[in-house]
């Protein structure tokens, strides 16, 4: 199978954004209410930042914004595991600090990146990920918002459980980010932001259901450092797309890697998702797809996808706002 890749860059100093709501196969029907789920991140983080929010904070918000929406695979909307139900995963770093937090597997949580905000605010470095009943006690004891699971299940979800449960051993979770994916198996929208504020600080977050069907208990890329997210003093990572894969390759960080090295951001998101397509591959043979945004300190920041559409859209002062899909 050919593969496509599509990237695009944007430069200039201060403060600036990058939001993603998933690289997956998205259906037309669906792409309105992609476009005005970005729209409403992207104006929250960019109203955080024209308030002189840290970048750790405008992350934290866009991400919940968007697990709140019911449009993408995270918090409200998630897709359903193997026993029909809803299980997260989120990830949150600063990169001034390496302070990051993570929850995985978990149940309940109506946000789960303010659970990985919590625990990366703890501060200490004693704990930063905490997966299923753990970061579920630890969510009730910092007295965040806590639901009954079934409050987070949508009735989109509901009928795509029951049309994969009647046809599972065709369906592989890296068939939903390539081309002429299965309808049913395509929703994987995991959401994610990496954001700058003027003094070229950093921050990068990720928030995900997961893949569709999943067994419970699985995790993928999002919630592990250095895979689904990353950031450091030089640059900001998120991830989405085969988790399996993406954490194989360390999607985020090795492309923080190589900005340090000196390779143009463009060039990096580019070069990393043809080096995964082409490092693992499925029981098909199909190169692994997915899509990443990346940005640094000094003011670039780049996307690319190699799913047949990726959700994404930015802020900076002189762009203004934008949308695509
Ligand atoms: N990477 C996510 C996972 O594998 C899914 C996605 O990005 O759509 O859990």
């Amino acid at each position: 199978m050919s593969l496509s890749l599509h990237s695009g860059a944007f430069g200039g100093t201060g403060p600036a954004l990058l939001v993603h709501g998933g690289a997956w196969a998205i259906p037309d029907e669906v792409l309105a209410d992609h476009r005005r789920g970005l729209r409403e991140a992207v104006a929250v983080g960019r109203d955080r930042l024209q308030d002189g929010a840290t970048p750790l904070d405008v992350v934290t918000d866009v991400v919940a914004t968007m697990e709140a929406r019911g449009t993408f695979d995270a918090g409200t909307g998630a897709m359903l595991n193997q026993d029909g139900e809803v299980e997260l995963d989120a990830g949150v770093m600063d990169g001034a600090t390496l302070d990051y937090g993570a929850v995985m597997a978990t149940q309940r949580i109506a946000h789960p990146v303010r659970a990985a905000r919590r625990l990366l605010d703890a501060g200490d470095g004693r704990v930063r990920m905490l997966a299923s009943e753990g970061a579920e006690r630890f969510a009730e004891a910092e007295e965040l918002t806590m639901v009954e699971n079934e409050a987070l299940i949508c009735d989109r979800e509901r009928d795509r459980y029951e049309t994969i449960r009647r046809r599972t051993d065709e369906l592989h979770p890296s068939h939903s980010f390539l081309p002429g994916a299965p309808r049913e198996n395509s929703g994987a929208d995991t959401v994610g932001c990496i954001a700058r504020d003027k003094e070229g600080r950093l921050a990068a977050a990720t928030s995900t259901g997961g893949t569709p069907f999943k067994p419970p208990g699985r995790v993928g890329d999002s919630p592990l450092p250095g895979a689904g997210f990353y950031a450091t003093e030089s640059g900001a990572a998120s991830a989405t797309g085969w988790g399996e894969a993406i954490a194989a390759v360390t999607l985020a960080s090795r492309s923080i890697d190589d900005l340090d090295d000196g390779t143009d951001p463009e060039a990096v998101v580019r070069d990393r998702l043809l080096h995964m397509h082409e490092a693992v591959v499925n029981p098909d043979g199909d190169g692994a797809t997915g899509g990443l945004l990346l940005m640094d300190t000094n003011g670039q920041a780049a996307w690319a996808y190699t799913t047949p559409r990726m959700a994404r859209g930015g802020w900076r002062p002189g762009d203004g706002l934008w949308v695509e899909v």
